[in-house]
């Protein structure tokens, strides 16, 4: 392995699913769901395959995609994109954001991430031979807000591009609009591209509206918005994803993407065009739903013991162990699932700093009620 991929060897993610399944754990660690996505959603894949949509899709994914991808974010964000030059279909968001870097980042320069950061954004900045730097989140009251002095001493001429991701994983927190103006300010000044991961977009709660920095005054223009059917729609393992972006941003990135894979998930493309076209009532009862799964594992947490961080967006909930005298999240999360049979996955794998993120624990709720209850009957021996 190249020096700079050396510490990507293995993810946090597959080590703790490994585990779960070696142990028989409830994984509460990597962030999938495990229940489908809407019957319509399903039927349309499979139709899709028995008719014949099982080659090369074309090279910027079908146009029935692209069109749906741009007239949800006019429909939702009022953020209008031409589906020809300014939409691209990815292999998951995770290509897409690696075909952003890899398009837009010149070796040297720099790459600002918010920290605890996903471990996908530092991995495509060390392919692309830039270097991250990072702002942290702080906690503030039970939640997390941007550490905005950070920022400003961060973000500079040599900074490439910012990358966000709010609602947040692993956190759960979503940026306040001051958060998003400060990023914002910051980008504009200093002329820089914002790569904007909302792979959650659905997923916030308590009434709460996703907000995307590409709607902030002078934003849309040096804004590459990215999303997914993964969470959406229950589909983590189809692997359709997007961006979308002003035409030389899109371009940069579909340069990249093209030798990255060319193209992918054909039959699953239509399917997805349609779910965006027809399912938002099926989007809207899920995110209640796991707003009531959000609430019975925050509540069941703090009752076992932990300290729990609020979670506003997503599917994770951030649990402190320190008051049940454990202060190594990653030393509970290796050994949660042979000894207490469930699965977690430590926050300190999402950053470069462990102080103070080492006692933290990332639990998953995004599982059906029966599972959730049998993890957290198991997590009750901590107690
Ligand atoms: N971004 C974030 C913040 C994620 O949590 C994930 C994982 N679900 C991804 C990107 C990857 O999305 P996809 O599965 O569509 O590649
Ligand atoms: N995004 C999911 C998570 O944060 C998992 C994705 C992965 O396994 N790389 O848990």
């Amino acid at each position: 392995t190249v020096a700079r991929l050396a510490p990507f060897a293995t993810t946090v993610f597959a080590e703790m699913s490994q585990l779960a399944v070696a142990h028989d754990a409830i994984n509460l660690g990597q962030g999938f769901p495990d229940t489908d996505g809407p019957r319509s959603l399903l039927d349309a894949a499979c139709t899709a395959i028995t008719s014949g949509a099982n080659q090369y899709p074309p090279g910027p994914g079908i146009p029935a995609l692209r069109r749906a991808v741009a007239d949800q974010q006019s429909r939702t964000y009022g953020l209008d994109y031409d589906p020809d030059t300014e939409v691209l279909v990815t292999v998951g968001a995770t290509e897409a954001i690696a075909a952003a870097v890899v398009g837009l980042v010149e070796p040297g320069s720099e790459v600002v991430l918010i920290e605890p950061f996903y471990d996908a954004y530092a991995a495509a900045v060390a392919m692309a031979g830039g270097f991250r730097r990072s702002v942290p989140l702080v906690a503030d009251g039970d939640g997390f807000v941007l550490d905005r002095d950070a920022l400003a001493a961060t973000v500079s001429d040599k900074t490439a591009a910012v990358v966000v991701n709010s609602p947040h994983n692993p956190t759960g927190s979503v940026l306040s609009d001051d958060d998003l103006a400060a990023i914002a300010a910051a980008c504009v000044e200093h002329d820089v591209v914002v790569i904007s991961d909302e792979v959650y977009e659905y997923l916030v709660f308590d009434d709460r509206e996703h907000r995307s920095i590409a709607s902030l005054p002078g934003m849309r223009e040096r804004t590459i918005r990215i999303s997914s059917a993964a969470k959406t729609f229950n589909v983590t393992g189809w692997k359709v994803g997007w961006l979308s972006g002003p035409a030389r941003l899109v371009a940069a990135a579909r340069t990249a993407k093209q030798f990255m894979t060319f193209v992918g998930s054909g039959p699953f493309q239509p399917a997805v065009a349609g779910a965006l076209d027809t399912e938002i009532d099926w989007v809207h009862a899920n995110r209640k739903d796991l707003q009531r799964k959000r609430d019975v594992i925050s509540e069941a947490l703090a009752d076992i013991g932990f300290g729990v961080h609020r979670t506003e967006g997503t599917f994770f909930v951030c649990a402190d162990p320190r008051p049940l005298g454990i202060t190594d999240g990653e030393a509970l999360c290796r050994e949660l699932p042979g000894t207490y049979g469930v699965a977690g996955v430590p926050v300190s794998a999402f950053v470069d700093r462990r102080e103070p993120w080492q006692h933290l624990i990332r639990f998953a709720f995004a599982k059906r009620d029966d599972v959730l209850h049998e993890g957290i009957e198991r997590l009750r021996r901590l107690a």
